[in-house]
């Protein structure tokens, strides 16, 4: 039987749960599957030395890599193709080694789509405010408006960013797609009119607790998305709660992207409940 071999490329991924969540799933599918953390500090590589640490791994075999901070930007220009949610949001988290060919996916964007559908089934979508315009964001915001929200907000303490970001939804989805909007007074008047927040900024990360933006801001019907999945209970999903609204939380979307990415690899379609449980036993062991 065939050996996958995978790995995931970035910077401090010593508690990654990608190995576990996918090696359980290959055990229980019966499938040879090896799943390697290839760490840049650990191995003394730069950010930008990413394209040689593709090289080495076709060379060694590898099917594919899941790539992460600070490299899903770093890498575009190094594969030979791209998918089309990779090359809308110009950014690549799964690498599949093809017939000697390195084509980029974004399961981020497929993750998150499903990480709503399943988990905010239902809830209205049409304006939604995209708190943090980095990677996930990114992401985020194409994978809402390709599932039909038609008014996004983008903030971001870099209002250029968040300007950057919306102009690149723009051209894709249309005109009135997408617009920056500043930080600061501005968002609880965003707010009080969204259907949905999408927290997309680290803070509320076990390194970087609190906030993002005042609690008093979030009341029904407004649901809450945050990101973070480490730890998965965050203070903003917490507030949200105690105030009466929908939540969904980063775990969800940390479960599909690594199925979307193991069937990318395998051609294997995962048990995704049976990951999703997984990933709740990792996460609350890791705590
Ligand atoms: P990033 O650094 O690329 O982007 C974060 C953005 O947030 C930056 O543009 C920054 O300016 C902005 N920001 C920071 N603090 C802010 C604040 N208080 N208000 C407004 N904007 C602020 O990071 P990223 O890779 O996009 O990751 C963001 C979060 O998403 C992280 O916690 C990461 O772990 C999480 N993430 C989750 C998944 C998942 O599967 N659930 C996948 C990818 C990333």
């Amino acid at each position: 039987m065939a050996e996958y071999l995978v790995g995931l490329v970035g910077r401090g991924i010593g508690p990654s749960l990608s190995p576990s969540l996918h090696e359980r799933e290959a055990t229980a599918l019966g499938l040879r599957y090896r799943y390697r953390l290839l760490d840049l500090d650990v191995l003394g590589v730069p950010a930008r030395g990413v394209g040689g640490l593709l090289v080495r791994a076709l060379a060694e075999g590898y099917r594919g890599l899941n790539i992460t901070h600070p490299c899903k930007q770093l890498v575009v220009e190094h594969l030979d193709s791209l998918s089309a949610d990779a090359e809308a949001v110009g950014a690549v988290n799964t690498v599949v080694f093809d017939g000697g060919r390195a084509v980029g996916h974004n399961t981020d964007v497929t993750g998150f789509a499903r990480a709503v559908r399943t988990g905010l089934a239902g809830a209205a979508q049409r304006r939604v405010v995209l708190l943090g315009a980095g990677g996930a964001g990114a992401a985020a915001g194409y994978a809402l408006l390709a599932a039909g929200t038609s008014d996004l907000e983008v903030v971001d303490v870099d209002h250029g960013r968040a300007g950057a970001l919306a102009g690149r939804l723009r051209r894709r989805f249309g005109e009135r797609a997408a617009r920056a909007v500043e930080a600061g007074a501005e968002l609880g008047e965003r707010l009080n009119g969204a259907d949905g927040l999408v927290h997309a900024t680290p803070t509320g990360m076990a390194g970087t607790p609190g906030t993002a933006l005042r609690p008093e801001l979030l009341r029904p019907p407004l649901w809450v998305a945050d990101l973070v999945y480490r730890p998965l209970r965050t203070e903003l999903l917490r507030a949200a709660r105690a105030r009466g609204c929908r939540t969904l939380d980063g775990g969800r979307m940390a479960v599909h992207q690594a199925a979307d990415a193991f069937e990318l690899f395998t051609g294997t379609p995962p048990d995704r409940c049976r990951m999703l449980r997984h990933f709740a036993e990792e996460a609350s062991r890791a705590r």
